[in-house]
């Protein structure tokens, strides 16, 4: 019988085995001695290792106690027999009478009929199988815990040193699938425009195989000690809400509170740290196989906790190393492969070398997105088990604009992909060369382009875009990638850095708009049932006023006199559009009082995103300065479908006869009463949409830098008068979406759209 004692703290097997297998002499020998070395130290007759072939089989590698004939002869698909079992679960199997399992399959080759005790326990690499690793005996019994917990160690020295090249040459494992090698492509949804072709860096790369055995398991203890309570201290801290790093909201924390003080965890870390493991190894051993046990969950309930642990995990990581720093060198063509990214991480990174980020989730609205957008780095998300696909240096590419991702994709892709990379940078070129050329209409109507900004780094894109101006500042984004509440002093300075960097260009700062999908983790926020309708944007401002004053001074103070363009996101009412306008002048008021500049100009407008405001506008335009229409947040709400979500957010066409008369109505409104009317929405950034609005006699778009260039070269061949006749009989359609109607039209028109 086997006795735990065996190998509990005798960590020498571990070395004993890292030496067989590292030692020279064919690879096949060098197996055979390790599970001679396992079967003996576990007291097992029989030790076997199978190992993944890329037609999804299980081979039997090496035996000891198997009739030797077998090795390289049996092999088990998937779901077959008891290996085929394990891979498919992902998970050990300990079994007292092997033979009386529904999945047990004889291979009279083996010679196996005497053994009745069973286990076998996965070679986990990510979360997938490579191989599996049985042990066997032949009287009835069922392994101890501790027994499948150092079967598991082994199994992860043996994975990591045979997917780390150490155990085999490449030749030797010809046929063998340690690491995908399949071309694959995966659908996912666009969060950046753009193309990239490049090699894959892991965000979060696997503990190299030289780090997985410590020296001195007290230092290490000692090591993972700390960094737990340090794990601990910290979402303590989160949940009290003192500190600020945290990208997950109140009852994200309580699951990590709940995981992080789990004995289960605790345990099994400390487990994998006794038994010779480095503390870093230890995290990954735990994770693989948590991520192989709750990644085949269908229940989204365990999906999402399976995220929560991944978090944990990563932040365990990020206390053993000390620096806290996730940032890593990067090769010149670098696409960057995560789970998903926190505030702050992307940036950290080389901008000059990071080509295209692909995350397994994430959403177009989290941070990772927006700074994507912000770099104009193309970005792919939700793709579902991607960091299982995907092996560092692989070559990949990021399809920003069908929202999918290539790994290891066949020669004439690539080469497909290349050829729209050039054209795109030509388009580039040529948009480039249309900077300082003013945006006319062909009979000569005035196109006013702006930008739509948020972060430092869409400064530089001002000079080069050619905008001329900044239409929508969403100050929000400076609250989303810090780690802490800005305080009155750092919203003042990125104010003032803006408004020094436009110049004489005129910038229309947004007042926080919080709430729905951005959620600042250092707030404390109540869970609503429909965010979107939620506690939101101008409504917690107003409910807030504290937060809201803060801004307004901050504004005030960086305009030092010159003039302010201040707007309120989703204003819903005229009471509501009424209280913020009282509230930026009492702020100049008091700012007067003591003495410092007003503004040289005040001109306060509202966002119009609440469809209720578009029957209010009589009411409304007079008490404003000017207006801007937030198309993203107006479509969603006219159409009922929630813009963050994949399933519906693409449902409904914004040129679409509602929509489009919607869009009428606001700019004839405007047009009526003299307010100053733009579209902000990323509508406003996309050719055939801006087209649509500037036939709806639209003259300000304030869009994405990347679409400034494009719509230009629109606005320049565009026969705006030709075109209102056009749209306009098109608003009468009975049809569900004028698109294609537009497209024709704009077509006959000879623009290029
Ligand atoms: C909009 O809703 O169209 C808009 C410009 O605001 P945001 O996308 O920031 O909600
Ligand atoms: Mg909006």
């Amino acid at each position: 019988m086997a006795a735990p004692v065996a190998i509990r703290g005798q960590r020498s097997l571990l070395r004993q085995i890292r030496e067989a297998l590292a030692g020279g002499g064919p690879a096949q020998q060098r197996l055979d001695m390790v599970v001679r070395i396992i079967a003996l130290s576990m007291v097992a007759e029989v030790c076997s290792i199978y190992l993944r072939r890329a037609n999804a089989e299980m081979e039997l590698f090496a035996t000891e106690g198997l009739d030797l004939k077998a090795v390289h002869v049996t092999r088990m698909k998937p779901g077959e027999g008891l290996v085929g079992e394990i891979m498919r679960l992902g998970r050990p199997l300990n079994l007292a009478d092997a033979p009386e399992h529904p999945a047990f399959s004889y291979r009279p080759e083996t010679g196996e009929d005497p053994y009745h005790a069973f286990l076998g326990v996965p070679l986990l690499r990510g979360g997938r199988t490579i191989g599996v690793l049985v042990v066997q005996n032949r009287t009835e019994r069922i392994y101890s815990e501790d027994e499948v917990e150092d079967l598991q160690i082994i199994a992860m020295v043996l994975a990591e040193m045979v997917a780390s090249g150490e155990l085999m040459t490449v030749g030797e494992l010809e046929g063998v699938e340690l690491a995908p090698r399949r071309p694959e492509r995966i659908k996912g949804s666009k969060f950046a425009e753009g193309l990239a072709y490049g090699a894959a860096v892991l965000h979060e790369p696997p503990v190299a195989s030289s780090q997985l055995l410590s020296d001195d398991v007290a230092a290490e203890q000692e090591r993972l000690d700390a960094a737990l309570s340090g794990l601990k201290d910290q979402i303590d801290r989160m949940l009290e809400g003192q500190h600020g790093l945290v990208d997950a909201s109140y009852d994200v924390l309580e699951t990590y509170r709940m995981f992080a003080h789990d004995r289960g965890w605790n345990r099994s870390l400390e487990d994998a740290v006794k038994n010779g493991l480095t503390a870093e190894a230890a995290v990954e051993r735990v994770r693989s196989e948590h991520r192989a046990r709750l990644g085949q969950a269908r229940d989204p309930y365990l999906r999402e906790r399976l995220h929560d642990l991944e978090d944990l995990n990563d932040r365990l990581l990020r206390h053993l190393s000390g620096d806290g720093s996730v940032a890593r060198d990067l090769p010149d063509n670098a696409i960057l492969i995560a789970r998903n990214l926190g505030p702050a991480d992307l940036l950290e990174y080389d901008r000059t070398k990071l080509r295209g980020l692909l995350l397994e989730e994430g959403s177009s609205a989290s941070h990772a997105a927006i700074v994507a957008r912000a770099l104009d780095i193309p970005c792919v998300g939700r793709l579902t088990g991607l960091r299982d696909q995907v092996s560092e240096g692989d070559p990949v590419i990021v399809d920003g604009e069908t929202g999918e991702a290539f790994l290891r994709p066949r020669a004439d892709i690539i080469r497909a992909i290349q050829a729209r990379i050039e054209v795109r940078r030509q388009r580039k070129a040529e948009f480039a060369k249309l900077r300082d050329t003013p945006a006319f209409t062909r009979d000569g109507v005035k196109i006013s382009l702006l930008m739509n900004a948020g972060l430092d780094v869409d400064l530089e894109s001002l000079a080069d875009t050619g905008a001329e101006g900044i239409g929508l500042f969403r100050t929000e984004f400076q609250f989303m990638v810090s780690e802490e509440l800005p305080r009155l002093g750092g919203q003042t300075q990125l104010y003032a850095r803006v408004m020094d960097a436009a110049g004489d260009r005129p910038v229309t700062f947004r007042t926080l708009d919080l709430g729905g999908d951005k959620v600042l983790p250092y707030m404390e926020a109540e869970r609503e049932e429909n965010p979107a309708l939620g506690w939101r944007a101008v409504r917690m401002g107003l409910d807030r006023p504290a937060l809201l004053r803060l801004q307004l001074r901050a504004l005030i103070a960086a305009a030092k006199g010159r003039p302010l363009r201040v707007m309120f996101p989703l204003v819903a009412s005229v009471d509501e559009f009424r209280s913020a306008r009282a509230f930026v002048e009492t702020e100049v008021a008091w700012a007067q009082r003591r003495g410092r500049p007003a503004p040289s100009r005040l001109d306060v407008g509202a966002m119009i995103e609440a469809p209720s405001l578009v029957w209010h506008l009589d009411a409304l335009l007079p008490m404003t300065d000017f207006v801007s229409v937030g198309t993203n947040d107006l479509m969603q709400y006219l159409f009922a479908a929630d813009r963050g979500n994949p399933r519906v957010a693409d449902r409904y066409d914004f040129l679409s006869p509602p929509a489009l008369r919607a869009m009428e109505a606001i700019q004839r409104a405007c047009a009526e009463t003299g307010t100053p009317v733009s579209v902000c929405g990323e509508m406003a950034g996309r050719p055939l949409e801006a087209f649509a609005l500037v036939a709806l006699g639209f003259e300000r778009l304030s869009m994405p830098a990347t679409g400034v260039g494009p719509v230009k070269q629109m606005v320049l061949s565009c026969d705006r008068e030709a075109a209102r006749r056009g749209v306009s009989a098109l608003l009468k359609s009975s049809a569900g979406s004028v698109r294609n109607e537009i497209e024709t039209l704009a077509r006959k028109l000879y623009l290029a759209v």
